[in-house]
């Protein structure tokens, strides 16, 4: 059996003014053929999980093209462009083939295209025809079209935020694929989408009320006859039509079963969409709450400067505040590609006087005045084979400078945006994170399974920027209306519950 695998894998967030362009892609952003095999064989990633299905009975898995970028702005016109037609340009090569497996976000936007993936998805099929089965595997985040979903035979969506069953999704969607070409199973998806957004600091399937409906959808796919059944959360920051939560289940052989079931898992979560909802601290609050933990690491999570929901990853509102505060031992990174050099040419062990932080137009805070001494320059790749989110294994954030500054702060500059999802980010440059009393993660969910295993409390922080809580505050042009909790009522009859 031959099946070929490809993908992107793009979140965008459209309040980004910085596009994912062609110098972010050309820097390490696409991958072909044993380039794919050496960053993703044996990671715990959507890929790793097709390319170890190459390992089965009789199944050989040719990776074709893999593209990904952190979550930024939308793709620029031109590159995708190129990149889908890459794309197909490699599956009307070597074929005919009997599947393919695509490893999509779900939450890719092109500046021509809302429904990037809902256009590759599209593409392909139109290429390979109706007989050749094409399966994919979505990201929790992917804001799911119906177009999309018709396109393709069966979805698997990470069911785990912070994401680590990446790798367990491909696996099942890849059996399901194989299965269905032997004619053993007959696969039939449906989707329901939801007119709701889930706040971003309740999207932890650990805490309630996602853990129930993790439970519930876990339930409903071990059912006889049924391949699988996910909830799925959206993308909020994407302003884009098909933005927002669904519901999606497969069943062998019957359409009408797969409808029922979806529809009965969108119910589970639309009961529960006041508890979907939040507020956090505000800065102030968090910092109160820090100063009254007398020992251990608080972990501040800045979600106004989330790096996995698109943003810069230079905000300096919390730094700032510690600093007004003569708040010590405090670590965080910063993308700051102009300090590093600045660094770099003053040399280790050099004492500096410079600003950090807040370049963009669109960076909360100011640039930040600091006196400090370079510890060291590293070329800041490290590796990391615990569960991260996403399952990432390689990680690279371009030359970094660590900065010590008289203020007590340690501060990891680098050149390119990385999440913050390993400790070894901080440690393969020498650093325990748990030696500080305050880290700055900026993510919400992301920096969860890693900065879990030393924090002794993780504090969500109501932080402005372009992945801040309150939806409310970003202008939408393009999304569906009514949408709860934006419009609160009338949402009711947009939504037609068994
Ligand atoms: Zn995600």
């Amino acid at each position: 059996m031959r099946i070929a695998t490809l993908g992107l894998f793009h979140e965008a967030n459209t309040f980004s003014p910085i596009k994912a362009d062609r110098a972010l892609y050309a820097d390490g952003g696409v991958l072909r053929g044993e380039e794919i095999v050496r960053e993703h064989g044996g990671a715990e990633t959507t890929m790793g999980g097709f390319l170890a299905a190459g390992g089965w009975p009789d199944v050989e898995v040719e990776p074709l093209l893999f593209a990904f970028v952190n979550p930024i702005g939308p793709i620029v016109r031109d590159v995708f462009d190129e990149l889908l037609s890459d794309m197909l340009d490699g599956l009307a090569k070597h074929g005919p083939r009997d599947a393919v497996l695509l490893a999509l976000h779900g939450a890719a936007v092109a500046e021509h295209v809302a429904d990037a993936d809902g256009e590759i998805a599209t593409r392909v099929r139109e290429l390979v025809g109706p007989d050749v089965v094409i399966g994919a595997t979505f990201d929790l985040h992917a804001n799911l079209s119906p177009r999309l979903i018709d396109a393709l035979d069966v979805a698997t969506v990470f069911q785990t935020n912070p994401h680590v069953d990446a790798h367990r999704q491909a696996l099942k969607c890849a059996d399901i694929v194989v299965r269905a070409v032997r004619g053993e199973i007959r696969p039939q998806s449906a989707l329901v989408p939801l007119p709701l957004v889930v706040n971003i600091t309740r999207q932890d399937t650990s805490e309630q009320p996602m853990a129930d409906l993790m439970a519930t959808a876990a339930t409903i796919a071990d059912r006889p006859g049924m391949l699988d059944a996910s909830v799925v959360q959206g993308f909020p920051y994407a302003d884009v039509p098909q933005m927002g939560m669904s519901a999606l289940a497969a069943h062998d052989g019957d359409a009408t079963v797969a409808t029922k079931t979806a529809t009965e898992l969108a119910d589970a979560i639309w009961a529960v969409r006041d508890h979907l909802q939040a507020q956090g601290l505000t800065v102030d609050e968090a910092l109160d709450a820090t100063a009254r933990e007398p020992a251990g690491t608080v972990v501040l999570l800045d979600v106004g400067d989330n790096i996995g929901g698109g943003a810069p990853g230079d905000s300096t509102v919390l730094l700032a505040a510690a600093q007004q505060r003569g708040m010590g031992s405090f670590l965080q990174t910063l993308w700051d590609p102009d300090t590093v050099r600045h660094c770099v040419t003053a040399g280790t062990g050099a004492t500096v006087r410079t600003t950090v932080g807040a370049r963009h137009a669109h960076s909360p805070g100011h640039p930040v005045q600091v006196t400090g001494t370079v510890r060291l320059i590293a070329d800041g790749r490290f590796e990391d084979t615990t569960p991260t989110h996403c399952g990432f294994r390689f990680f690279d954030m371009g030359r970094t400078a660590v900065l010590d500054t008289t203020d007590r702060h340690t501060l990891v500059l680098t050149s390119k945006q990385v999440l913050n999802s390993s400790l070894q980010q901080h440690r393969c440059l020498g650093i325990e994170p748990a030696d500080y009393h305050v880290v700055v993660a900026k993510g919400v969910n992301s920096p969860r399974a890693a900065y879990g295993r030393i924090a002794t409390r993780m504090l969500v922080v109501d932080t402005d920027g372009i992945t801040a809580m309150g939806i409310d505050r970003f202008h939408y042009h393009h999304r569906r209306k009514p949408l709860y909790p934006f419009e609160q009522s009338g949402v009711d009859s947009t939504y037609s519950p068994t």
